[in-house]
This record gives C-alpha cells, sequence and structure tokens, in this order.
C-alpha cells in the first residue's frame, strides 16, 4: 500500500512537472573556467532539473562545449564563439587567427549559430568580422550578436539575409527595440541579463506592448558569463515563468520555448 501511495506522488509531481512551462534558454555559455567546476554532467543536470529543454550554448574555448554537445544532444544546441579564451572578447576584431579558428572549428563539428559574440559600431566592418560574416553565410548560421544597433545595421547590409538573435535586446530602450523589430524582418531578441523588461514579478507595460506587437521574436535566456552564474539557471527559469505567466497563454509560450524552437530547431528537421 505504501509503495502505491509513493508511486501516485511520483506520478501527481510528474504531472505538475509535464504542466510547468518548458524553457529554451538562449543564452548559455559553457566556458573554460566552467569546466573545471562543473563537469558537462553536472551542467546538464542543472539546465534539465530546472526544466529546460533546450539550450542555445556558446563557450569561450569549444572543447567543453563539445562535451556537453556529445553528453546531451537533444538539449545542446551548440553556437561556436570566436573565443578560445574569454579574454579575447575585446581583441578578436582585430585578431586574424580567429578566422583560422572558425574554419577549424566548422570543418570539424557541426553548429547552428556563430556568436554569442561583442561587436559594436563601425567594428562590425573591420576585415575579420567581416570574414565571420562570410563563414556564417556559407554555413548557413545564426549571428547571436552582442552588440548596439549600429552594429546590427551593419550586419544586415553585410548580409540582408542575415537571421540574428540579438543578444540582450542590445540593452537598448523598448522604443528603439521595436523600431529595429519592424525595420528587420530577421531580427530575433534574447532578453538575457536585463532586468527592466519584467519588474515585481510582472512584465513592465511598455514591454508588454512589445511583446504582444512581436509575439514571435524574443526569448529568454540566463547569462551565464561566469561560473558562478550556472547555479542561478533554476532561479532564472522560474523567475522567466512567473512574468510569463501575466502574459496570454499562448504569448508567453513562444517566449518562453516555442520561438527558440522555431528559429533553431525547426529548420534542422528539413
Ligand atoms: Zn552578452
Amino acid at each position: 500500500m505504501r509503495g502505491w501511495i509513493a508511486a501516485l506522488a511520483l506520478s501527481l509531481a510528474a504531472g505538475a512537472a509535464a504542466t510547468e512551462l518548458p524553457i529554451f534558454d538562449a543564452h548559455i555559455h559553457y566556458s573554460h573556467d566552467a569546466w573545471d567546476v562543473l563537469p558537462p554532467e553536472a551542467a546538464i543536470a542543472i539546465l534539465r532539473k530546472a526544466g529546460v529543454r533546450r539550450a542555445l550554448v556558446s563557450s569561450s574555448g569549444d572543447d567543453g562545449q563539445q562535451r556537453m554537445v556529445a553528453a546531451a544532444p537533444d538539449l545542446v544546441l551548440p553556437s561556436l564563439r570566436p573565443y578560445r579564451t574569454r579574454a579575447e572578447l575585446s581583441t578578436w576584431v582585430r585578431d586574424e587567427t580567429v578566422i583560422p579558428y572558425l574554419e577549424q572549428r566548422l570543418a570539424r563539428y557541426r553548429y547552428i549559430a556563430i556568436g554569442e559574440f561583442h561587436l559594436y559600431g563601425a567594428d562590425a566592418d573591420l576585415p575579420v568580422p567581416r570574414r565571420m560574416v562570410e563563414l556564417a553565410r556559407r554555413h548557413g548560421l545564426l549571428l547571436h550578436a552582442h552588440s548596439d544597433a549600429d552594429a546590427v545595421e551593419r550586419l544586415f547590409r553585410q548580409w540582408p539575409g542575415a537571421r540574428i538573435l540579438w543578444a540582450h535586446a542590445g540593452f537598448e530602450r523598448p522604443e528603439k527595440v521595436r523600431e529595429m523589430l519592424r525595420r528587420y524582418r530577421n531580427l530575433w531578441c534574447d532578453l538575457a541579463f536585463r532586468s527592466d523588461h519584467a519588474q515585481g514579478g510582472r512584465p513592465a507595460p511598455e514591454w508588454r506592448e512589445l511583446f504582444l506587437e512581436f509575439p514571435d521574436r524574443f526569448m529568454v535566456g540566463t547569462d551565464t558569463f561566469t561560473p558562478e552564474r550556472w547555479h542561478y539557471v533554476g532561479e532564472h527559469a522560474a523567475w522567466s515563468r512567473a512574468w510569463l505567466a501575466h502574459l496570454p497563454r499562448d504569448v508567453a509560450e513562444r517566449i518562453a520555448w516555442k520561438n527558440g524552437e522555431a528559429l533553431f530547431v525547426a529548420p534542422l528537421q528539413h
């Protein structure tokens, strides 16, 4: 009898989990300093426990990330970062060795995006970023850009057919984000590491309008830019579910996970 009750309790718990909004986390890093303290299996366990059904993962140093992909190909969507170490974040735009590094990786592994890279203003038109965009075009990869609006526009000028995931929605104000989304059909935004879109557990009014005008263009992300941030993945998923619950259910589902699936996973199935 006791066993039966335990089984029932378990199935009820599973039922509750099934109605919980799944999360597509569009902004995960698993960089070299995370590998030592958090083996791939532990990182995967954190994501699964948080109810993350898929994650766009990009890392400074690709080896650990590849171990994560190998261990959980259903969960981890790999994006190739032009950084071998975190220190290259501001130097890569003028570093010619970045291109052969990207070429070697692209020849060896499969990716769905290039990024997240940091790129601002006129730097987008420097030779190294231009060649990176060329590689993305040749391999049919999305660009995950931590950029200001100016650099995003330059990227679209280089490659009008690009699909760009605008990291942190550029940390731009909602009016600017609206202007960009109206102008560029192939621009999506992740909401990682900004808090103005949801305050007191609810979407902020001006952001709510934006979510309703562009329900297909936003996704959430934790941004594990340091190893410590990995311990925040579960909390971030819960916080996302809480503020999303104040939007119409279909919009909440899209921002929580369906937009990520449509952008990154659906094209792989054709
Ligand atoms: Zn970023």
